[in-house]
């Protein structure tokens, strides 16, 4: 059994402008004395090197990639777009959008995180390897083709589909979007296709403010394949596996996909400094176990996921290397430091019940 990792280190090179955390400087807003944006190296960095210390590293097969081609890019993104981005990237940096600043060489890394996924999707469809991650920076599920946010600014897993689809490898792919915001990059990408099913768990009422909501189910041909599940704010692991197993794993088995990628965010950890959920380590193992079994099941195991947003410098890396050693089957692991702390932190039964009861509210709205 071979599972890829792909990554890069210049990935980690991609730099953000002026901004204290979410803030623009200026004003009574003082610049912080390291970093910038949330979305920074290390929050990615450290979970390459965890899995360097445990020797997680030695039982993947670590590779990195070719950029993205032009012809991949084009596949999703509007040619104005990409030229006035790698006009900005070349000289010097800028932002286009809403908070998605680069340095110079940013049109390049980001199109080196898109070539990532390209690859990581390219080779299990090939069949060279059984599943894979790619840990993608900068991020890509919230970008629309011609208007990044969300620290997005190429679609990376629509590009990887795109190509994947273009190359006559695969037909029917199911995206699961767990990062704690709406996927909205990828929902308007697939809004109107019924070959690409797109499953979005999401805290309610985060980002963007004005997507994810349950009645947002597809148009047209794609009525029906999109789904949202917007979940209140302190939902914790019992949630998360209730949601799994009663609406996105039958949904997504009974789609009967070629392949199943997961849009992997680790931003709905209990610490998380951008939402307000309390999935834990364990929680993203159970939810890789649960989503590597459906794809066994129904694809041929093909399965990949792409690195999306998760802000906790400490605690990425622990809900990382927990997926992975789900992921690949590795005996190598990192106990969670945080594990215990937080399980005495889990929601209570009356509130667990009112989750489930939510939940199942949203499955009788599809
Ligand atoms: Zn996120």
């Amino acid at each position: 059994m071979a599972t890829g990792f792909f990554w890069d280190e210049k990935c980690f090179w991609h730099a953000g402008g002026n901004y204290a955390y979410t803030l623009p400087l200026g004003g009574h807003v003082q610049p912080l004395a390291a970093g910038g944006l949330p979305e920074n190296p290390e929050t990615k960095r450290r979970l390459k090197n965890l899995m360097d210390v445990t020797g997680l590293s030695s039982d993947l097969d670590m590779r990195s990639a070719a950029m993205a081609s032009r012809e991949d890019l084009l596949r999703v993104h509007p040619e104005g777009y990409l030229d006035e981005f790698k006009r900005l990237s070349d000289a010097g940096g800028g932002e286009l959008g809403r908070r998605t600043p680069f340095a110079a060489g940013g049109y390049e890394i980001a199109a080196l995180s898109a070539g990532l996924a390209v690859a990581a999707v390219d080779a299990v469809m090939t069949g060279a390897l059984d599943n894979a991650y790619a840990l993608s920076r900068p991020p890509g599920h919230h970008c629309l083709p011609d208007f990044p946010n969300g620290f997005c600014l190429l679609a990376n897993i629509a590009i990887a589909i795109e190509h994947a689809q273009s190359k006559g490898m695969a037909q029917r792919v199911a995206v699961l979007d767990w990062d704690v915001h709406h996927g909205n990059g990828t929902e308007a990408i697939y809004y109107d296709r019924d070959d690409v099913l797109t499953i979005s768990l999401h805290q309610e009422g985060n980002y963007p403010l004005d997507t994810g909501a349950i009645a947002d189910r597809g148009r047209g041909a794609g009525e029906g394949f999109n789904i949202n599940l917007p979940l209140p704010a302190g939902a914790g692991h019992t949630a998360y596996l209730h949601a799994m197993d009663t609406i996105v794993l039958p949904r997504i088995a009974a789609f009967q996909p070629d392949i199943i990628i997961v849009a992997c965010g680790f931003d709905a950890s209990a610490i998380d400094p951008l939402a307000r959920m309390l999935a834990t380590a364990d929680t993203f193992r159970q939810m890789t176990l649960r989503i590597k079994q459906i794809a066994e099941e129904n694809c041929g195991g093909r399965l990949v996921l792409v690195h999306e947003g998760g802000y906790s410098e400490v605690y990425v890396p622990f809900c990382g290397h927990a997926t992975l050693e789900a992921l690949s089957g590795s005996k190598i692991t990192a106990p969670d430091p945080l594990g215990p702390a937080l399980d005495v932190r889990q929601p209570g039964p009356r509130f667990d019940a009112f989750l489930k009861g939510e939940i199942d509210y949203l499955a009788q709205q599809l």
